[in-house]
């Protein structure tokens, strides 16, 4: 089928699209919401079987997390095409009132929307399309939308890692930048340094005492020092913790650090002196937590390739794919880090992802849906 065909059906199928969209974002599903992910995933079970009987789904619960859910379409003797998601959102519960879901002008609003639940549904509008013009493509599809990605995908990464073994290649429907796709992602490290000091009376006897605050304090000027700029490495203190009551020396603090690097070798620079870091008190004792969580995503020639197609496929129908490389992780770093080629960022233009203003523009869903369509049908 050809490109222009398949954006003249998404774009007169937008109607349901955005009812479908505005259904899955009301569904509010933050990380660790173990009735939010089911609600989630039982309606997402759902549409895919007025889709197709044919297709194959795969619960996995995990206890104190939530559900993942894996479909497996057109069964092929070939190698999959891996389709990851997620669906899971950094929101809490009741959010949705500060950031109602509407459409206002050309934009979609939605606590969530961007990242990355309209995306979800163009997967399945995709599968439809197949379904109504009998369309087969060359290689099965494996979507794995997983339900811990948000913060980490500490139960989902052995999923996306067990399935991106067998795939040929890996599409991730991640948010755009600013519609642009992602060929290259920072990897990310988090720590928690934690320290440990004596506590006494601020009044009667502060000599007595060592501070865990005061030890922190000095610590985070070395934590920063270990930025480099033209590694692209980061380091950077987010959170801070620490103290009882005012009138008592603090006996302990906590702080937890974010890290960002472009290779590993720079993770491994960055890792070592976390874990070395030494306390100015020596009556303090520090304590390091965390690791290195996802490998960076680098921009291989697989991985320009594949982009390459994209952005000729995406011509076919006037339509400009750029590229650009983010600090941002996702599952495509466990992806990539396997040798798979991966193509990231191919969710709908948008933009506040993981604030009270998340939208993504209405125009630009059949556009999206097409290119992945064209993707999918590997034609
Ligand atoms: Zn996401």
């Amino acid at each position: 089928m050809k490109a222009r065909e398949f954006l003249k059906y998404f774009q007169d199928e937008q109607t349901k699209t955005l009812n479908l969209i505005r259904e899955i974002v009301e569904i509010e599903s933050p990380s660790r919401d173990i009735a939010g992910s089911r609600a989630v995933v039982e309606f997402l079970e759902k549409e895919v079987s007025k889709i197709s009987s044919d297709f194959k789904v795969e619960k996995v619960f995990v206890e104190n997390y939530g559900e993942h859910l894996i479909i497996r379409a057109f069964q092929l003797n070939e190698k999959p095409i891996l389709v990851l998601g997620h669906t899971d959102t950094v929101h809490p519960r009741n959010t949705k009132e500060q950031n109602p879901t509407r459409i206002e002008g050309d934009k979609f609003y939605g606590c969530g929307i961007f990242d990355m639940k309209a995306n979800v549904i163009l997967v399945l509008e995709v599968l439809k399309a197949f379904t109504e013009f009998n369309i087969k493509p060359k290689r099965p599809i494996t979507i794995l939308l997983s339900c811990d990605e948000e913060i980490g995908s500490p139960t989902g990464r052995k999923l996306v890692e067990r399935e991106a073994k067998r795939a040929e290649f890996c599409l991730v429907c991640e948010p755009s930048a600013n519609g642009k796709v992602k060929t290259g992602r920072k990897g990310t490290g988090m720590f928690q340094l934690k320290t440990h000091g004596v506590p006494a009376h601020a009044g009667l006897e502060p000599e007595k005492g060592a501070s865990a605050i005061l030890e922190i304090a000095c610590q985070i000027p070395k934590i920063h020092d270990l930025n480099d700029s033209e590694n692209g490495t980061t380091a950077n203190v987010c959170t801070i913790s620490g103290g009882t009551t005012s009138n008592v020396i603090p006996e302990y603090a906590g702080c937890e650090i974010d890290v960002r690097f472009t290779s590993m070798r720079e993770a491994e620079r960055i890792e070592n002196e976390i874990r070395n870091l030494k306390p100015f008190d020596n009556r303090i004792k520090i304590e390091i937590e965390g690791a290195i969580n996802r490998p960076p995503m680098e921009r291989t020639e697989n991985v320009v390739k594949l982009y390459k197609k994209a952005k000729n496929l995406a011509a076919e129908f006037g339509y400009d794919l750029a590229e650009t490389q983010v600090g941002g992780a996702s599952d495509g770093n466990f992806v990539a880090a396997l040798g798979v080629p991966v193509l990231d960022g191919l969710g709908v233009d948008g933009g506040g992802a993981h604030t009270l203003e998340e939208y993504i523009f209405v125009d630009d869903i059949p556009k999206r849906a097409t290119l992945l369509a064209l993707l999918l049908a590997n034609e």
